[in-house]
C-alpha cells in the first residue's frame, strides 16, 4: 500500500531513505514540492479546520509520519507505516544537502533573535548554502505577499517554521503558483538548529 490513512490524512508509506531520493529527484527536476511532516496535533487539528483539511488532502505532495503516535496508530489500523520521518531529521538532512550543492534557501519563522541565530549558524557550519531570504515569522504581510516575496528570490529549498496551520497555508499558495522549490513546514525547527 502507498498511503495509509489517518482520520483522513494520506501517510506516505516511506522509510526515510525513500523520502530522501524521492526528495532528491525532485530537486534535481526543479519540482514544485509540498512536503508535510504530520504529528498527531496536526492530525487533529485538520480535522476540525476544513481548510487545513482541504490543504493536506489535495497541496501537499508528500505526508510523513513526524512522531511514533502516528507509527502507532497505523498499527493498531493493521496498516503499518515503517518508521518516523520528522521535520527536523529532514530539515537537518536537507540543510546538509544544500550545502554539498550551494543550493538557494528561503528561511522564514521564528522569532527575531532565533532567526538571527539561525543565520550564524549557516555562517558557521552551512557556508555554502545561498541564503536567499532568512525573515522571522512575526510579519504584518498577509501571506500571499510573503508568497510573493519568496517567489521573487528563485529558492529551491522553502522552510516554513511558522507552526501549524499557518506553515501550511504559507505552502500551499507557493505550491499553487507552482514555485519549483521544495517546500516543507517545520515548525519549531529553527529553535533547535540555533542551538
Ligand atoms: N511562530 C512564528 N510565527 C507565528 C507563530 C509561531 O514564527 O505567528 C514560530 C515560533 O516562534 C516557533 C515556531 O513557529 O519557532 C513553531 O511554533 P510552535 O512550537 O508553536 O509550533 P509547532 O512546532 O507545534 O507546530
Amino acid at each position: 500500500m502507498d498511503k495509509v490513512n489517518i482520520l483522513g490524512i494520506q501517510f506516505d508509506n516511506k522509510t526515510f531513505n525513500q523520502f530522501q531520493n524521492e526528495f532528491i529527484k525532485k530537486i534535481n527536476n526543479h519540482e514544485s514540492t509540498f512536503v508535510v511532516t504530520a504529528n498527531p496535533e496536526i492530525v487533529m487539528a485538520a480535522n476540525e479546520d476544513p481548510e487545513y483539511m482541504e490543504i493536506l488532502q489535495n497541496d501537499a505532495d508528500y505526508i510523513t509520519a513526524d512522531g511514533i503516535g502516528i507509527v502507532k496508530a497505523a498499527k493498531m489500523l493493521n496498516q503499518p507505516l515503517p518508521e518516523r520521518v520528522t521535520g527536523y531529521d529532514l530539515f537537518t538532512w536537507l540543510m546538509q544537502l544544500a550545502n554539498e550543492r550551494e543550493l538557494r534557501v528561503y528561511l522564514i519563522g521564528a522569532k527575531p533573535n532565533v532567526i538571527h541565530a539561525v543565520q550564524e549558524e549557516i555562517a558557521r557550519n552551512y557556508s555554502n548554502i545561498q541564503l536567499v531570504g532568512a525573515q522571522d515569522g512575526y510579519f504584518k504581510e498577509d501571506l500571499n505577499t510573503i508568497a510573493k516575496k519568496i517567489e521573487r528570490t528563485s529558492p529551491d529549498l522553502v522552510f516554513a517554521a511558522l507552526g501549524f496551520p499557518k506553515q501550511e497555508k504559507l505552502i500551499s499558495i507557493l505550491r499553487k503558483d507552482l514555485t519549483p522549490a521544495l517546500m516543507m513546514g517545520v515548525g519549531g525547527s529553527f529553535d533547535v538548529f540555533s542551538g
